[in-house]
């Protein structure tokens, strides 16, 4: 079940995730960008992790990812802090409940990406996190169209975020750090695309 234990999961999951790919995505960084995007990850994740450990008793999956989004707005600067911080707020706004249906998921994926695209104005095809985010949403909403359940939802939504961060790579960046390098930024891999299959990856892994 998608409950409130199943979203503390995922942020722990996400937390170990993102630790262990800390230097690859610095690297990524490093090829387009300013080389902090590893590092911005998982020093937000490490304090998410520590605000849940605060012994506060939470009941529903919007309250968790109310504390992830809170506390990415507060500890990682950068483009990343405020696009990740305002997906996990709408995120957090609907998904008030205490488990999430499929459609839920999807509702909970579309808010995500909805938030990103306000605050960063980004759409696919521009070498962002959008990339993994938007055919993740567009995967989850055929799953459940479908009739899947909510975790083969959430794996098709992982798995084509997975797809999406991959294909950035051949793209010239038009938004973020990386546009500044115009078409030397194609042949790299977006790091906030590749953070964002993480994140969906660990939220799967977390109801496996
Ligand atoms: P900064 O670029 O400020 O150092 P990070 O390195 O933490 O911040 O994050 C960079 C990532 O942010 C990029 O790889 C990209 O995925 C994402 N990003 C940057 N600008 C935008 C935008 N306008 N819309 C969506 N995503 C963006
Ligand atoms: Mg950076
Ligand atoms: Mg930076």
């Amino acid at each position: 079940t998608l409950d409130v234990a199943w979203s503390e999961r995922w942020v722990r999951r996400s937390a170990e995730a993102l630790a262990a790919a800390r230097d690859e995505l610095t690297e990524l960084d490093r090829q387009i960008g300013d080389g902090d995007h590893g590092e911005n990850m998982h020093r937000g994740f490490r304090a998410v992790v520590a605000k849940l450990d605060d012994g506060a008793e939470r009941t529903q999956v919007g309250q968790v990812l109310k504390v992830v989004a809170t506390t990415l707005m507060s500890s990682v600067g950068g483009a990343s802090g405020p696009l990740y911080g305002t997906a996990f707020l709408r995120a957090g706004k609907v998904t008030e409940r205490d488990a999430l249906d499929a459609h839920g998921v999807v509702v909970m994926l579309e808010a995500a990406l909805e938030g990103i695209t306000t605050r960063g104005k980004a759409t696919t095809g521009e070498k962002t996190m959008v990339d993994a985010w938007q055919p993740a949403v567009d995967a989850a909403t055929r799953a459940a169209q479908d009739g899947a359940d909510p975790v083969a939802v959430l794996r098709a939504a992982a798995e084509a975020a997975d797809a999406g961060a991959t294909s950035t790579i051949p793209l010239v960046a038009t938004k973020g750090r990386a546009s500044y390098l115009g078409p030397r930024s194609a042949g790299h891999e977006d790091p906030g695309a590749r953070s964002t299959a993480l994140l969906l990856g660990a939220a799967l892994a977390a109801a496996l």
